[in-house]
């Protein structure tokens, strides 16, 4: 009997004679009542087809990776590492030398002793590349956006969230005391009839700038017009955009060219960024200052590893000296969906590099992810609970590490694939 086995028997017999001798009764111990209830969801999300496994990789993150179980070489097409900088030689010889000299880490949050002259002078770099008064690091953006709401808002004010934004938007919000109120996704009507009914003191419009399971891009133009209608602020979550967006990866913004007109930006060092770890909050140095004594995130959990504030600097010192690998993302991008639509394919989304490939049903798209990596190609199915049910996919990502050949290669494989399995004739 395995050891871990033993031990819970006898801490369920333990558990009994316990609860025997204060006089209780008990049918079952809680460890084994919370073991069986544990086990009945696992079991539910294993019926439902929904299971998510972790496939684990040997090799650096890449556009050709090694996973367990496998020596061949496999074509990566499903990884955030939109600008191919997560195993970038600069990077990480610039990363090495910050180690040596800093440390691996703090232990410590920001204010107490976590600050050093990286993390102060990454702020900047990201305050001036987004053209902001001042910049917050947080340890995720998922953090950026626990932080925010409930540091900024209060019942008096309203939030007005796209109903489709990312999970930590809803949880950020769900953590404020302003009255919340969720519009149709992008639908522009519904968001100003709700603005006109409002009576809140403050109002903030929140959207995800790229939405990430569609590859499709927030209205700004609208937004700001909306907000400036209805004397509202506008908030964006720029994970899918910061660094390879819009004409010089400036984000959504830039590439709808409303520069300057949103009010807050959170964005992610963990994806395009080098893809370490690592979120913020840019915008107005009252805002900056204001997070930095109310952000939970900020002021309960520990300051960002040295290692991680040298991998968004150096991205950044790359990015601000040069938009050469956001212009080269947007042509792989643009060969990748021209070349599938020619095919028959149905891509989803706008000209961004999340390039949903459209297959309706779930377990067709997971027969036919594995069935790429058969080809050596790596790309992953997503079906209900992530996206709506009928609208199952593979999400393909483009990297602007990606050669001609590497793409030529991926539509190659969904042709041949897709023709075998009828999704195309
Ligand atoms: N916001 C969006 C839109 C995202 O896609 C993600 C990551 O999946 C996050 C926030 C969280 O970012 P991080 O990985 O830095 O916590």
């Amino acid at each position: 009997m395995p050891i871990f086995s033993k031990f819970a028997l006898l801490r369920g017999s333990e558990h009994l004679i316990r609860q025997q001798a204060r006089g209780y009764s008990s049918a079952k111990p809680a460890i084994a009542q919370f073991s069986e209830i544990l086990n009945e969801q696992i079991k539910s999300i294993k019926d439902a087809g929904t299971f998510k496994r972790e496939r684990v990789i040997t090799s650096s993150q890449s556009t050709e990776i090694t996973v367990q179980g496998s020596d061949k070489k496999i074509l990566n097409f499903c990884a955030n590492n939109y600008l191919g900088l997560a195993n970038n030689p600069e990077v990480v010889k610039y990363t090495k030398e910050i180690v040596d000299q800093y440390g691996a880490g703090l232990s410590s949050v920001r204010f107490i002793c976590g600050t050093q002259d990286i993390h102060k002078n990454l702020e900047k770099k990201i305050a001036k590349f987004h053209g902001r008064q001042d910049a917050i690091l947080f340890p995720s953006c998922f953090d950026a956006n626990a932080g925010l709401f409930e540091a900024i808002l209060t019942p008096e004010d309203g939030v007005f969230s796209d109903e489709l934004n990312h999970a930590s938007i809803i949880d950020g919000i769900r953590l404020c005391k302003a009255k919340k109120q969720r519009y149709k996704h992008r639908d522009m009507a519904d968001l100003e009839e709700q603005l006109k009914t409002s009576d809140a003191r403050l109002k903030l419009i929140v959207t995800d700038g790229v939405f990430s399971m569609d590859g499709n891009i927030a209205p700004l133009p609208q937004i700001c017009d909306l907000a400036d209608k209805y004397n509202a602020l506008v908030f964006i979550d720029e994970c899918h955009a910061t660094g390879f967006f819009g004409p010089t990866g400036r984000g959504t913004e830039e590439y709808h060219n409303v520069m300057g007109r949103i009010d807050i930006i959170n964005s992610t060092l963990g994806k395009a960024m080098g893809g370490a770890s690592g979120g913020y909050t840019t915008g107005s140095k009252e805002l900056v200052t204001l997070l930095r004594q109310k952000a939970r995130p900020y002021l309960f959990s520990n300051t960002l590893a040295p290692a991680t504030v040298a991998t968004g600097t150096k991205v950044l010192d790359m990015l601000l000296a040069s938009d050469e690998l956001s212009k080269t993302v947007q042509s792989n991008t643009q060969r990748f969906r021209e070349g599938m639509k020619k095919v028959g394919f149905t891509i989803a989304g706008e000209n961004h590099p999340i390039c949903p490939v459209m297959l309706g049903d779930a377990r067709l798209a997971s027969i036919f992810a594995d069935q790429m990596l058969t080809h050596g190609i790596y790309v992953i199915g997503f079906s209900f609970p992530v996206v709506p049910k009928g609208k199952a996919r593979i999400r393909v990502q483009i990297s602007a590490a990606h050669t001609k050949d590497d793409i030529d290669h991926a539509i190659a494989a969904f042709t041949e694939i897709g023709r075998s399995l009828k999704v195309i004739s």
